[in-house]
This record gives structure tokens, C-alpha cells and sequence, in this order.
């Protein structure tokens, strides 16, 4: 069967991979690809941050945490790292659901937390080299027979085909209409310097993250809902720098080698259903918010059952 999947960002490349390692023929049809993409910007730390279902959103990220860690140990992914992070809250709180399929979590001692803090947690989870694993998914979705159009589309009627795949982000504002998804900007730091392990406060008012990868630790953020612009804004880079060296006072501001801006899709739950339009079905699979690299792969297998349960 033909499948067209619009979007080439992280949901539209794992669904396509997913699609044909199960059979279909695909074609992704998107404006911009790699790494011209939200999913380039992304920071990219497996986290289920502002994305909703719950009941959901916790399945697909373990089904994701799993096929990370099968990419990096089976298929020798080197820009898939384990790395240990450490979330500090202002308030104890039942761990979240996610951590119980975790290999490692733990509560942190009372001696760990920093200075405003009063709670806070452990894990070891994969950090996502995106300026590398866009390209490889790319690569590994031609190699596997998939192929790929630069073109972008008013409306999913002008798609060609019957079956489409619809992983537009926060393109569905447009293309799909839907006034429930909001970008949510985020402007990120580089800098070439190892914090040793992660540091994060993921509450959105709060958000501060320190997220080392092999070539450069990435410093955030902001989540600033409604926002539009893709600039970077001097005043975010110093709001962020500020908050990352609350958690890390070592910090090294003459280590900054760059900045980035990205547009979270956000929506008060992610779109991923089956909708019939004229002679057309199609899977929606959008408003990931700040998760999706983190749910990629749990979205893309569901994505497949809907489109087999034909
Ligand atoms: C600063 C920042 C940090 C982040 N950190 C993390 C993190 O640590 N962990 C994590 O899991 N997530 C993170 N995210 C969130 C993550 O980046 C997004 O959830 C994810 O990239 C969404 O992927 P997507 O494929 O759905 O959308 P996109 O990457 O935006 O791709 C959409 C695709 O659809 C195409 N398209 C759109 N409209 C049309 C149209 N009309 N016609 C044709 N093609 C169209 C686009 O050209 C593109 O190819 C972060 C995001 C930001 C901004």
C-alpha cells in the first residue's frame, strides 16, 4: 500500500521508517527538511515534557526510551548517550508514571538538592545529537526504499494519494486549521563545556536545562506560549544563562560557541487519530509540544496499527 507521509521533522521520518519496515511504500511530501526543521532545534534530551495525554504520553515515551537504547547498543548509534540528569523541584511530588519503566531512578538525597530547591530526582536517559540523527534518519529512510518531495501544501486535499500520514507540527495551524495548536518558543545556548551531568527544573514558568552532549552541553530555555518569533533575543540569552548558572555555578560563559530558536507544536493533546476526508483517510500524527523526539518512535508504531486496522 502507498502512503504519503506529510512533514520530514522527527515524526515524519520515524513514522516513514516505521511504515516501510512494516510493508507500505512511502513518500514523505513536506516544505522544509533537515535542518531547517523544528525537530533540528530540538534540544534533545528524552524527557515527556508539555505533551498530553498522560496515560498515553507515558506508553509511547517508554516505547521510545526502548528503541533509543536498541539504536545506540544494537545498531551502534554513537550520537544516542546515556547520561544522567538530575530534575530539582521546589515541592515533593510523587514520582511520575514514566519512572517506573525506567532502569534508573532515584530520589535525590537532601545533601543533592541545590539552593531553592527542596525536592528532586535522578535518571539516566538518552540525549539525542540531532544535528547527527536527523541526517541518519534521513539516510535510513531512503536506504529502506522510502522517497522524498520538497513541496508544500494549502490543504490535505491537494495531497495526492489515499492514504496519508499528516506529521505537519506546528504547521497544522495552517494546513489543518486547528486553532488548538500553539507554538510554545524556545531559544536554546551552546556551549562547549561539561557539566557532568544534566541539571533541569521542567516546570514551564521555570524552565532551566543543562543538557551535555559529546560536542557541546545545551543550555535552556523558555517556553514562551503564543510566541512566533525565530530570532534569537539577546534578553533570552542572558535570562537563560542566568538560570542554568543557579544550577551550575561553574558555568564558563567564554566557552558559548552558539544559539538556536525553535517552535514547540503544542497542543492540549497530541493529534493522533484516523479522520476521512473525501475519498481520503488520514492519520494525523502532530502536537508533540516539547516531546517530541522524546515520543517518536511509541507515535510512530501507533500510527502504523491505525493505518493496518484499515
Ligand atoms: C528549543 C527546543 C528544545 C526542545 N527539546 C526537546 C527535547 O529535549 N526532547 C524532546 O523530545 N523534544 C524537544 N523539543 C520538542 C521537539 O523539537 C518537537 O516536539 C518536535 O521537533 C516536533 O517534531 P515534528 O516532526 O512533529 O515537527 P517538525 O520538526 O516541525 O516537522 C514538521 C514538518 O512538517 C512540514 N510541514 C509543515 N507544514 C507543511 C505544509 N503545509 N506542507 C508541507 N510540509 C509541511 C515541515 O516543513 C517539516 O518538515 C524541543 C523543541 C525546542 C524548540
Amino acid at each position: 500500500m502507498q502512503v504519503t507521509v506529510v512533514g520530514a521533522g522527527v515524526s515524519g521520518l520515524s513514522t516513514g521508517i516505521r511504515l516501510l519496515e512494516n510493508g507500505f511504500n512511502v513518500k514523505i511530501m513536506a516544505e522544509e527538511i533537515s535542518p531547517n526543521t523544528v525537530s533540528d532545534t530540538a534540544a534533545a534530551w528524552w524527557y515527556p515534557f508539555l505533551a498530553e495525554p498522560i496515560e498515553k504520553t507515558n506508553r509511547w515515551a517508554s516505547e521510545t526510551f526502548n528503541e533509543l537504547l536498541n539504536l545506540k547498543n544494537q545498531t551502534k548509534i554513537e550520537f544516542i548517550t546515556m547520561r544522567l540528569g538530575r530534575e530539582y523541584l521546589m515541592k515533593k511530588c510523587d514520582p511520575p508514571g514514566w519512572s517506573l519503566e525506567l532502569p534508573h531512578f532515584r530520589i535525590l538525597q537532601p545533601d543533592e538538592i541545590v539552593q531553592d530547591y527542596s525536592f528532586g530526582w535522578e535518571i539516566e536517559a538518552p540525549v539525542i545529537e540531532m544535528n547527527l540523527y536527523m541526517p541518519w534518519l534521513l539516510s535510513r529512510f531512503e536506504e529502506l526504499g522510502g522517497t522524498l518531495e520538497l513541496r508544500k501544501f494549502k490543504s490535505l486535499e491537494d495531497v495526492p494519494g489515499d492514504l496519508i500520514v499528516n506529521c505537519c507540527g506546528i504547521g497544522a495551524t495552517k494546513l489543518c486549521n486547528d486553532d488548538t495548536v500553539i507554538p510554545v518558543r524556545g531559544q536554546v545556548i551552546y556551549i562547549e563545556q561539561d557539566p557532568g551531568f544534566g541539571r533541569f527544573d521542567q516546570q514551564p514558568d521555570t524552565l532551566t536545562y543543562t543538557i551535555p552532549r559529546r560536542d557541546v552541553t545545551v543550555l535552556g530555555g523558555t517556553a514562551q506560549k503564543g510566541d512566533w518569533d525565530e530570532n534569537i533575543r539577546n534578553e533570552d540569552t542572558e535570562y537563560i544563562l542566568k538560570k542554568c548558572e543557579a544550577l551550575w555555578p561553574e558555568l564558563d560563559r567564554s566557552k558559548i560557541v552558539g544559539t538556536a530558536v525553535g517552535l514547540r507544536p503544542s497542543r492540549y493533546e497530541i493529534r493522533l487519530e484516523k479522520e476521512l476526508i473525501s475519498d481520503k483517510t488520514i492519520v494525523h500524527n502532530y502536537g508533540h509540544g516539547g516531546a517530541g523526539v522524546t515520543l517518536s518512535w511509541g507515535c510512530a508504531d501507533e500510527v502504523v496499527k491505525l493505518l493496518k486496522n484499515q
